[in-house]
């Protein structure tokens, strides 16, 4: 029924906002290997890479992002943070003749982590479409 469904949806938002691996690694609690990092951002690589280079780019404070469809206004400012540290993190990795930047928003498109994060791959051919 609806009441139902509306608790299973409400179960599902707080789980999604409940702190991630990478509140973790933002308060270095665990280790990672930074590739860059500023005020606003922290640029990692990726655990699991799928290319030769392959990081994540995090806002330090989530701020209501868990996922790129939560933005609003006030996100506007560091999704362009966001982005412009894609650019030096492909800048610092040597691979500005080509890399992909990629966000995974929800479960159709297999995002696993509920703290937004651009992928950004490289040092290989890329294919496209992708999968
Ligand atoms: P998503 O599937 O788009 O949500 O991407 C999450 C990414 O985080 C995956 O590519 C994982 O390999 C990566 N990941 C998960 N845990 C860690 C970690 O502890 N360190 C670095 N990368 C991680």
């Amino acid at each position: 029924n609806n009441e139902e469904a509306a608790a299973k949806a409400a179960a599902l938002d707080a789980d999604k906002g409940a702190p991630t691996i990478f509140d973790k690694i933002i308060n270095k609690e665990i280790p990672s290997n930074i590739v860059y990092e500023d005020e606003k951002v922290l640029a990692f690589r990726d655990i699991n890479p799928q290319a030769p280079v392959h990081v994540l780019v995090i806002p330090k404070s989530r701020d209501g992002l868990t996922e790129l469809g939560k933005a609003d206004p006030r996100h506007e400012e560091i999704l362009g943070q966001l982005l412009y540290a894609a650019k030096i993190v492909a800048e610092k990795e040597g691979i500005l003749d080509g890399f992909r930047v990629v966000i995974n928003n929800g479960a159709s498109a297999c995002q696993s982590v509920y703290h937004l994060h651009l992928h950004v791959l490289g040092g290989r051919q890329m294919k496209w479409p992708p999968g």
